[in-house]
């Protein structure tokens, strides 16, 4: 059996040759290693073989899980955040992948003020339109912009997508090209700065990299296949 060191030794030999083919410098890129429905000892494997930057996209099993890995390990967020968990969640993350509405930030803000925490953000692009439940289309994301970076307790930092499931990992190329032009023309019409581009799964990661991706979310081509469960 292939082991997580293994693994995580692959994928990133993969995203260095992905920089190299888009002339990106790699230490631009960094692969958050996404461990849901997987025991802590998996986690605690790849934390050993070096890794420390994770990701989980469910509050309950991340507040059972974090607690029992080392507490150098550095866990952002990446599923979509039910107003309920914001709280518990706040002090357990250190960057929000999918901010997916105005009224979901509004909330964090407000208890990101009662808590004293800063959350650093990223806002979800629905780039599949219907296909996808979660992030903002395009114009409403125009739209509403102004309102987001109102909040004064988030710091904004970027976009994320999921692209819908293809199997060719080609077929995600036009959305990441999609979300990195909504990231380049709102930098410019918004006078902001949205450094960080999270797209590309174990699917598509090398693709998401030539097209811009300073983050890479990758589980199942480290940690192996999630047990099934109803819904991610
Ligand atoms: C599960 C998940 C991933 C990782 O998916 P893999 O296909 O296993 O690499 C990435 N992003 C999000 C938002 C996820 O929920």
């Amino acid at each position: 059996m292939v082991s997580i060191a293994e693994n995580l030794e692959r994928v990133s030999e993969q995203i260095t040759q992905a920089a190299a083919k888009a002339g990106r410098a790699v230490n631009e890129i960094e692969l958050v290693a996404i461990t849901k429905t997987h025991p802590a000892e998996k986690v605690r494997e790849a934390a050993e073989a070096g890794h420390t930057l994770f990701g989980e996209s469910r509050v309950q099993e991340a507040r059972a899980k974090i607690p029992e890995l080392p507490s150098h390990l550095r866990w952002h967020f990446v599923g979509h955040l039910q107003k309920n968990k914001i709280r518990h969640a706040l002090s357990l993350f250190e960057l929000f992948h999918g901010v997916d509405s105005l009224a979901l930030a509004q909330e964090m803000n407000r208890i990101a003020a009662e808590d004293g925490e800063r959350p650093r953000v990223l806002l979800e692009v629905n780039v599949a339109g219907e296909g996808s439940k979660f992030g903002f289309k395009g114009e409403t994301l125009r739209a509403e912009i102004g309102s987001l970076l109102a909040l004064p307790r988030l710091s904004i930092e970027g976009l994320m997508c999921i692209p819908p499931l293809a199997e060719e990992a080609e077929a995600s190329r036009k959305f990441f090209v999609q979300v990195r032009g909504l990231r380049d023309s709102l930098e410019k019409e918004f006078d902001v700065k949205f450094p960080h581009l999270s797209m590309g799964m174990t699917q598509d990661f090398s693709v998401a990299v030539e097209e811009g991706a300073t983050l890479v979310r990758v589980g199942t081509a480290i940690f192996g296949e999630r047990p099934k469960r109803r819904k991610d």
